[in-house]
């Protein structure tokens, strides 16, 4: 099982990738988390990319496709045979890179999943989440800058993989269960597996 979860900042892509993983014994390879983790940590790339994230903007595509690709090759990927990208690919020329990737170590996607929400919601939702998590880019200049970046780079990806067939577009709507089993009721019809 080899997906991608997409949807605009504030959609619950980040708990839904995490039920969804869990659900099919795969491993979540989130950008964002990866990039805060080494904010945490104080490594070279969280120095470097710490005032970029907390702004709203996105990493360059060499440092983000860089970090994608080696959690990719790592052992515990390659043996669970199954991952899902959250947060990746935002940009075109993400798609490419990952494309490339993915040809040279012969495994394909299977599907996208991409979270539909209200975009009136999306605030208020990342504004309550602030409260809970305190996470540096949930401020509202930032997270509407994120809004912005999302359709202006990462909306036009969705019709790349629409045409080729991957996506599966789920209401984002309700609770984290209910669209948890929208995704998974979806994946399983399009993929031909028992719900
Ligand atoms: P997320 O947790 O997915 O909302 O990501 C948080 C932030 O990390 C984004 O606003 C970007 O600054 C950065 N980020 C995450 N994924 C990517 C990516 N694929 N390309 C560039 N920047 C990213």
């Amino acid at each position: 099982m080899r997906l991608l979860i997409m949807g605009p900042p504030g959609a619950g892509k980040g708990t839904q990738a995490g039920a969804i993983a869990d659900h099919y014994g795969i491993v979540t390879i989130s950008t964002g988390q990866l990039f805060r983790d080494n904010i945490q940590l104080g490594t070279p790339l969280g120095k470097r990319i710490e005032s970029l994230i907390a702004a709203g903007n996105l990493v360059p595509d060499e440092l983000t496709n860089e970090m994608v690709f080696q959690r990719l090759s790592s052992p515990d990927v390659r043996k669970r045979g199954g991952f899902l990208l959250d947060g990746y690919p935002r940009t075109l020329d993400q798609v490419e890179a990952l494309d490339g990737a993915l040809i040279r170590s012969r495994r394909r996607l299977k599907a996208v999943i991409a979270l539909v929400a209200d975009p009136n919601q999306l605030i208020a939702r990342m504004l309550k989440r602030a409260e809970i998590e305190g996470r540096a880019d949930d401020n509202e200049e930032s997270i509407r800058h994120r809004i912005e970046v999302y359709h202006a780079q990462t909306a036009p990806l969705l019709d790349v993989y629409h045409d080729r067939g991957l996506l599966v577009e789920v209401d984002a709507e309700g609770t984290v269960d209910e669209v948890r089993e929208r995704i998974t009721g979806s994946l399983d019809a399009k993929l031909g597996q028992p719900a």
